[in-house]
């Protein structure tokens, strides 16, 4: 059974007759039992799947309605709910925590008839980039078993990009759908704010970050889209997609487009091996008919800065809940007060949340917001408003969407600061509400490069058209695992 084909490729299959969604995910299922101890992106895997795809299989052939997905094998970040199954965040905190409903993501797959394969593995409470603040153990990149997948969707990004499902869905809130995409050369999109319900994902920092797809193709991207996107009453920031088709004209191409290749993202601390893929894309795009140029934002140099501010900020507050009554792991009470019960239980926690807290506490706290957090709110409205400008000017914008290649397990895990200011370009697109997409472009020293574009709020369509053309200019080895 060949497992490396698209969604779109798969579905085609199904409709007719040529792939039986029961074989497919078996030999999925079969696949993540032979690689998955190396890669470790599974932290529960769905044993009904393959059940479920014969019923699949039996509606193609009695001729009856079947959704869209036609039983496509699907790996969820386990920071989505899925009705009674266990949702971890990769938190000792929630080791045990049975969803009671699905996210709405959940329900609009279900109802067009996906297969959930498993749960997969993230940084702790999707605080991170390398996936190496999960409580259970870093997953693997499939390029390189040395190197981190990225993060905080590095389970996502590795069962895509090693053939353990089709697609995948993560949460992005400063470019952990994009950072784990590019680190394992698959596609990863983070739509505009809003477009995507939130209903049901645990909330990191709610005011910033979206569920976004993981696949193999551009187009596969946009089919999920159409599945997804839209308005919902469960959740109140959603907009609505107008019905908007995102595969329809998906090739028209960007002949005459405008392109802001921005100009901080390309700059001090980009590895030289990034910098030519990024200006190698420019110049394919170029060929295409895009007339490309420089662009300033000058903020930028401040947004990791508010960006941690914000999402710490928002984070103390919504891992506040754990307190190990509502929620938690077995520990007793006896012996202890109410609040020293809740510091020891909180001692679960690994250092990254610890840390996320801590500032989460102080940074909006009496006497130190107007220094911090207020400050931040300030760059993100600046930000947004020079975000706002070129796209008055410029109809995308450009830039790698890592400005280094993956690294070593373990090589930044002791200094956070390092490690955050690899969000340098991601963090935009979530500050400023705008949709983003990472395209595997370029594999060097044997680890994936991709490169960001970016448009502006509620250019989904046009951004995943852009993004298409670029995927169309190259032909990328597959991954040796
Ligand atoms: N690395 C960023 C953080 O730790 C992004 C995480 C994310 O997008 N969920 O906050």
């Amino acid at each position: 059974m060949n497992l490396r084909i698209s969604a779109l490729d798969y579905v085609q299959g199904v409709k007719n007759g040529n792939v039986s969604a029961e074989d497919f995910v078996a030999s999925t299922l079969e696949r993540i039992s032979d690689i998955d101890e190396r890669l470790h992106a599974f932290l529960s895997v769905n044993d009904d799947a393959v059940d479920q795809a014969r019923s699949i299989d039996k509606k193609v052939k009695s001729g009856d309605k079947v959704g869209a997905c036609f039983g496509m094998p699907i790996s969820i970040k386990d920071n989505i709910c899925i009705k009674n199954s266990k949702t971890t965040c990769a938190s000792k905190m929630l080791e045990n925590f049975i969803a009671p409903y699905d996210a709405t993501v959940i329900t609009k797959l279900r109802n067009q008839d996906a297969v959930f394969v498993g749960k997969v593995n993230l940084d702790e409470f999707a605080m991170g980039l390398s996936t190496e603040f999960s409580a259970f153990g870093p997953s693997k990149n499939p390029w390189n078993t040395e190197y981190v997948p990225g993060g905080s969707s590095g389970g996502s990004a590795v069962s895509v990009s090693a053939f353990e499902c089709i697609a995948s869905l993560g949460s992005d809130t400063g470019g952990s759908v994009r950072n784990p995409a590019s680190f394992c050369s698959t596609v990863g999109y983070k739509p505009t704010y809003g477009l995507i319900s939130r209903y049901g994902l645990i909330s990191y920092a709610n005011s910033i970050e979206q569920i976004g797809p993981l696949t193999r193709t551009v187009k596969d991207a946009a089919f999920m889209l159409n599945i997804i996107a839209g308005l919902d009453e469960n959740d109140n920031t959603t907009v609505d997609s107008k019905n908007t088709d995102y595969l329809s004209g998906i090739d028209s191409g960007i002949e005459g487009k405008r392109i802001g290749i921005i100009k901080e993202m390309i700059g001090e601390g980009i590895d030289s091996r990034v910098l030519s893929a990024t200006k190698d894309a420019i110049s394919k795009l170029e060929s295409l008919g895009a007339i490309c140029e420089e662009v300033s934002l000058d903020m930028v140099k401040y947004s990791v800065a508010a960006y941690y501010t914000i999402t710490a900020t928002e984070a103390g507050s919504n891992l506040a809940r754990y307190d190990n009554i509502r929620y938690g792991y077995d520990f007793t009470v006896e012996g202890y007060e109410f609040n020293s019960y809740i510091s020891k239980a909180r001692r679960n926690f690994g250092p990254e949340v610890k840390r996320r807290m801590m500032i989460g506490g102080f940074v909006p706290s009496a006497g130190h917001a107007g220094k911090y957090f207020l400050k931040a709110l300030k760059v993100k409205s600046k930000l947004t408003k020079e975000v706002n400008e070129a796209f008055k000017r410029f109809d995308l914008l450009i830039s790698p969407t890592v400005p280094i290649l993956p690294f070593r397990i373990g090589e930044k895990i002791d200094d956070p600061i390092s490690l955050f200011l690899v969000d340098i370009n991601t963090v935009t697109a979530n500050l400023t509400g705008k949709p983003a997409i990472s395209v595997p472009f370029a594999i060097a020293n044997g680890l994936p490069i991709g490169i960001q574009l970016m448009a502006d709020s509620m250019n989904d369509k046009l951004l995943l058209q852009a993004a298409f053309a670029l995927e169309s200019t190259i032909t990328l080895p597959e991954v040796p695992t």
